[in-house]
């Protein structure tokens, strides 16, 4: 297949991973580019506004749930490759109500497969890249290995328990139909135009106001941290020379606790713009801690590097210092965003703070 005639179907892709992986296809090759995105409170147009008008590039608005959209974009698209990171993506709303994280995390997938299945009948070279999340493998005790592509499934929030149940379906697809699927099950991302309710852009934007700084529980909570890049260079590895039926674990190799990651955003903000109210450590508050709050996640990257030979590019200094700074630089639009959505409460708590 010449990279000229090669079509990406790409959901998700107004999101946050979803949209790095969109600029970089756009950047480096010569693919159509079909974005395919329902455009909930995480999507924007502003994530693809650089390339809206290139010919190459297609948004069609529309829900992984509408049976009739999916199956006219196979119809009239015939991608080769479909990139799959639709998806409700916040434990914390996943918290508070599942519904959604139902209906998009397992019943849309189910549309895609069906859909996919029937339009790629017959036709080799097909790829379905299954974005899934290492959460669903639960967590790690403090001296346990991390988790490898023989982790049994034990989720912890309805975000993980759905994600967990679109991996299956995927699984089956592949086990029952020889559907050709490969699934990433990857660690916690971070880089620009991440939505700020996850924890580093949340940090970032409420340190630069000097706003105070919620950290849950002890902050103790360790992830595996990896750059959004890094995870772009992983899943176009995943589908061009990984293993059909195969899943992949892709992590940083980077561990940290919540802690550290704020009080190193803290140090570098003070650095770049001391602030009036002193050390920006000092804003740290504890809240009550996250309901069923995983203490532990850490990836084996091992079969992904040997295999593909993928590794991440960035250490989570480099990473962090970058994505700093794309937040100073971007400030004005999230704030527009976050006063449009929850208007800063808390989600997921099942209490006041
Ligand atoms: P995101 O919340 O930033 O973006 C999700 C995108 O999906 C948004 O553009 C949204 O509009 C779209 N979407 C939601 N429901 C839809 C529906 N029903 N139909 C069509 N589009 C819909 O998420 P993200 O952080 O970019 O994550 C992308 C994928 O990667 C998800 O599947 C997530 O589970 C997975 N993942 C994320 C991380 C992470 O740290 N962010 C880590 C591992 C895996």
């Amino acid at each position: 297949m010449s990279p000229a005639s090669t079509t990406a179907l790409i959901t998700g892709g107004a999101g946050f991973i979803g949209s790095a992986l969109v600029e970089r296809l756009m950047a480096q090759t010569n693919w159509r580019i079909v974005v395919y995105d329902a455009l909930t409170y995480a999507g924007a147009v502003a994530n693809f506004a650089a390339f809206a008008t290139n010919p190459r590039f297609t948004f069609l608005h529309a829900n992984i749930c509408d049976k009739a959209a999916v199956a006219n974009a196979f119809a009239t698209y015939k991608p080769d490759f479909v990139f799959h990171l639709a998806a409700e993506s916040h434990v914390d709303r996943s918290i508070d109500s599942a519904g959604d994280f139902i209906m998009t995390n397992v019943l849309g997938t189910q549309v895609l497969l069906d859909a996919a299945r029937s339009a790629w009948a017959g036709r080799d070279g097909v790829r379905f890249v299954h974005v899934s999340t290492d959460e669903v493998f639960g967590d790690l005790a403090p001296n346990e290995a991390p988790f490898t592509e023989l982790s049994p499934y034990r989720p912890s929030s309805p975000y993980a328990a759905s994600k967990a149940a679109s991996d299956h379906l995927v699984r089956a697809a592949i086990r029952t139909h020889g559907f050709p699927a490969i699934i990433s099950n990857c660690s916690n991302n971070y880089g620009p135009r991440q939505f700020p309710e996850k924890l580093i852009p949340l940090i970032i934007l409420s340190a630069m106001a000097e706003a105070d700084l919620p950290v849950y529980g002890d902050g103790g909570n360790r992830r595996d941290w990896l750059h959004v890049e890094d995870h772009v260079d992983a899943l176009l590895a995943i589908a061009t020379k990984g293993k059909v039926g195969h899943t992949y674990c892709v992590g940083g190799g980077e561990e940290f606790s919540n802690l550290e990651v704020v009080l190193r955003i803290c140090d570098r903000l003070d650095e770049l713009q001391p602030g009036a109210r002193g050390p920006r450590r000092d804003l740290v508050r504890y809240v009550k801690d996250r309901p069923g709050h995983d203490r532990r996640y850490a990836i084996n990257a091992l079969k992904i590097s040997t295999e593909l030979g993928w590794s991440p590019r960035r250490s989570f200094a480099q990473g962090l210092d970058e994505t700093i700074a794309w937040y100073r630089i971007n400030t004005k639009r999230w704030e527009a965003t976050l006063a449009g959505t929850n208007n800063g409460q808390r989600l997921g708590s099942n209490a006041a703070i």
